[in-house]
This record gives C-alpha cells, structure tokens and sequence, in this order.
C-alpha cells in the first residue's frame, strides 16, 4: 500500500511538488529549490513532500527522549564515550578492559565443598570466587544459609587461593559484618529496591555488585545504582540476570540487550548472570557466549562439585568440566570482544 494510511491521502494537494521542468534543471533552478526546502527538524514534512497525522519531532529530539529515562541516575551515566569506572576490589579490576569472571556455589555448604570449588575455579580462570552465607530462599523451608560460619569459609578460601570473595548481603545491620569477610557486597535481585540495605552497603566502602531486579527496568536498575553512588560509593558493578517475562522456557528471561543498553548509557561495568537466567545448566554457555558478544565486563556463573546434591541451585550449576569447558570455548569470544572497541557509541 503506497500514498495513503487508512484512506487518507499522505500526499495532500498542498504538497504536491511542482513540474520539474528540462529547463528548471539544466538551469539548476531545480537544485536551489531543493536547497531551500528546510531540512527535518521539527517541521511540517516538508522536505519529504509527506503530511503525518502526528507532530513530528526530529531524530535528535526522539533521541533525547530515550535518554530521559535515565536523567534520574545522573552521577551513573558517561559523560562522554569513553568515560566509564574500573572497580578494583581484591587485586582485581572489573570494568577496566579485561573479562573478569566470578564463580562458585549458589550457597557455601561445607568447607570441602568450598574450598574445592574455589581451586577448581581458579584453575579454569576465574578470578573471583562467589557464595552465599546469607540466601534468600523463595520457601521458608529451604536452606538459608551458613550466616557468619560461611563468611569464614569465604575468608579462608581467600586466604588459600588469592581469588577475591563476592557474596550477598540480605540485611542493612548485616553489612558491616559481610563487608568483614567479602571483598565485593553483592546486592541481589530480590534486594535491588530496598533502599535502606543499598545505604548500609553503600556506607561499608566495599564495592557494590548490583543485580538487576526481576521486574526491574533498565532504569530502575540505574536508579538503585544512583543510590549507591549518591551515598558516597562510587564503585558499583551491575548485573544482568535475567527477569520475569510470559517466556517459560528458562528461569527467567536473559535480557542480553538491556547490557547493550547498559554498556551504552551507564559507565558503570556491567557484567551477567547466565545461572540465574536460565535456571538449567545445559543452557548457561550459550547465555554466557552472548552476554561476551553484546560487550558485558564479566560474568557470575554458579558451579559446584555435585551439582545434583547442592543444597541450593543445582539444575543450573554447572560440574567443574562443565565450568572448565565453557572457559576454554569462552576465551576465542573474549578475544573479539577485546578486539573491539565497546566504548564507541552508534548514536
Ligand atoms: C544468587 O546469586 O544466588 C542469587 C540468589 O541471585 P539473584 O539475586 O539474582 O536471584
Ligand atoms: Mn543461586
């Protein structure tokens, strides 16, 4: 269908453009006129000879528009392409180039399960050493973790590998303590808006993994990292783990864009949580493989000695050849993605 939008002309006479004469444009009468005609920017159409239904607005406005979404996270987005913050936390830098990749057990069980996780971990490349003390458990019934206990096995596996500990931290009053024992306060996904712990966390000076609420926005995220930074703490890492959608077929759903987004309008570094998103171990190298590919920083992955006997997560952890293989199939994606230069911006 050409010309018309529901039976109405687009063309209506008073837009119809004029004979273009042989004359006119051996002459170049007929360059001028096109010269004069006003570029788009906010006109009538004019220069597309079309009339719309709607007031137009040209492409830097739209633009703009999609930006103020984000105006409320002021001190979290690039000033300019290549500005963006590198957290150090442990003798690591997250956000500073290199791919850094965080794993362990969905939950500290044991100190053997720990502690051979951690090795094993290490030896497949990964820098920093994840595990729950404190677990927000969907049941009442579930295992909610070692507390305290599991905080010295973190530290002690530290002290024993070199890798730097991430864990979460559930409770404001908690903070101070997490932050004892963990190099990085993970804040999780159920957690993203309770503004109190975000202050608490914030004020320990540990560096912030902030996941991605499950119905949160891409600007509720940036929001929550704005409370953060606003509180005095700079260093915050966001997290991509998925989130809830109709789609039934993973955990949740892998919003590998909303990194695309994030890479683009936050300087934050950015890494992903395939584990969570797919919620099935088969699946979690090909999220990973994305999350690589569309310029995350890192990733958090779940691994475990026995994923079958886990007290928590194990459908989507993965077994140390699992953990070993992904890496090894990883590292021709890391290259590329090193190759590349994600700080341009096609805006
Ligand atoms: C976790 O990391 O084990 C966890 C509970 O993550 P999330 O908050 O993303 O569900
Ligand atoms: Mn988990």
């Amino acid at each position: 269908m050409t010309g018309q939008v529901e039976g109405r002309p687009l063309q209506g006479p008073e837009n119809k453009r004029k004979e273009t004469s042989f004359d006119s444009l051996v002459h170049g009468e007929e360059h001028q006129r096109h010269e004069e005609i006003p570029s788009f920017d906010g006109g009538d159409g004019a220069s597309s000879g079309l009339v719309s239904p709607v007031p137009q607005r040209s492409g830097a406005q739209v633009g703009g528009g999609w930006r103020e979404q984000f105006a409320d996270a002021p001190d979290v987005l690039k000033t300019s392409p290549d500005d963006h913050t590198v957290v150090r936390a442990g003798g690591i830098a997250i956000g500073g180039g290199a791919f850094v990749t965080m794993a362990g057990p969905c939950s500290v069980e044991t100190e053997r399960q720990l502690m051979d996780t951690a090795w094993r971990v290490a030896a497949a490349g990964a820098q920093v050493l994840r595990g729950g003390a404190f677990k927000p458990r969907s049941s009442p019934y579930a295992f909610q973790g070692l507390g305290l206990e599991g905080l010295k096995l973190l530290a002690e596996a530290r002290a024993a590998t070199g890798l730097a500990i991430v864990t979460e931290v559930m409770a404001a009053a908690d903070a101070p303590m997490v932050a004892e024992y963990a190099d990085i306060l993970q804040i999780g996904s159920r957690s993203m808006e309770n503004y109190a712990l975000l202050e608490a966390a914030a004020k320990t000076g540990r560096p912030i993994l902030l996941k991605r609420g499950m119905v949160a926005t891409v600007a509720d995220l940036l929001r929550s990292a704005q409370c953060v930074v606003s509180y005095g703490n700079p260093n915050v890492i966001l997290c991509e783990r998925g989130i809830r959608t109709f789609e039934t077929s993973m955990r949740n759903t892998f919003d590998v864009g909303a990194i695309v987004v994030l890479k683009e309008v936050s300087k934050l570094p950015v890494i992903a949580d395939p584990s969570h998103a797919a919620g099935r171990r088969s699946l979690v190298p090909g999220l990973a493989r994305s999350a690589v590919a569309a310029g995350a920083d890192g990733l958090i992955v779940e691994v475990h000695p026995d994923p079958d006997k886990a007290w928590s997560d194990g459908e989507q952890s993965l077994t140390f050849g699992e953990f070993g293989t992904m890496m090894a199939d990883l590292a021709p994606w890391c290259a590329l993605r090193a190759a590349c230069d994600y700080t341009e911006t096609y805006a």
